[in-house]
């Protein structure tokens, strides 16, 4: 069973995940891949150290968009369809969606393109569940501001806000679109009840 967890900056998905595992992970023990891309082999991290590497500022966000989705090709060519192969759970930190929302909304390179694109890149492969953990723009930037700097939590970016509100936009159009696929949690929830409500989820679509 392959789920993938989505969402913008600042949601929690990262310790949601954590929670999430140690939950699961005793009972399932190696049945279970916990994997997040772009990364997890030495071809997909090599490719990540490029998209991250601050001295790229001159790269183009097609570029980009590429990149993401040839690290996510060969991420799952050499991590996620050896597991699901092998009848394992895949809880995968990111996927598809992602591209879709921070590429083709957040850089404007266009929804559909990025969709398309990644169609080619995964044969069209989803996951059959996606956990996807809403929370508004200025919420999930003053997590990480608070986070990183709590004397810095009023003062917020324009150009920043207006970015993670379009790819929030992009997961909502997606979640709309793909009801049966994308499950919404409310991520302003308190810590607990989101991973409540995300193991209500898995268990729903992986009965152990
Ligand atoms: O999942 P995590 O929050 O660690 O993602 C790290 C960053 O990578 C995000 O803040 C996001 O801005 C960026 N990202 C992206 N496009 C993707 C996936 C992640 O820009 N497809
Ligand atoms: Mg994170």
């Amino acid at each position: 069973t392959f789920i993938s967890f989505e969402g913008p900056d600042g949601a929690g998905k990262t310790s949601a995940l954590q929670a999430i595992t140690a939950e699961i992970a005793p009972a399932l023990g190696d049945r279970l891949t916990i994997t997040r891309e772009p990364g997890g082999n030495p071809i997909s991290e090599s490719i990540r150290s490029i998209i991250l590497d601050r001295a790229n500022t001159a790269m183009d966000y097609r570029t980009e968009a590429l990149l993401y989705a040839a690290a996510r090709r060969q991420h799952l060519a050499q991590t996620i369809l050896p597991a699901l192969a092998a009848d394992k759970l895949v809880l995968c930190d990111r996927y598809v969606d992602s591209s879709v929302a921070y590429q083709g909304a957040g850089r404007e390179i266009g929804e559909a393109a990025v969709a398309k694109m990644n169609e080619f890149a995964t044969d069209g492969l989803l996951p059959e569940l996606t956990i996807y953990f809403d929370v508004p723009a200025v919420v999930g930037l003053r997590r990480i501001q608070a986070h990183r700097d709590p004397t810095k939590v009023d003062r917020l970016d324009v150009e920043q806000t207006a970015f993670h509100d379009r790819v929030r936009a992009a997961y909502l159009k997606l979640q709309a679109a793909h009801p049966d696929r994308i499950k919404l949690i409310d991520a302003t929830q308190d810590p607990a009840t989101v991973v409540a409500q995300s193991l209500a989820l898995i268990k729903q679509t992986a009965p152990a």
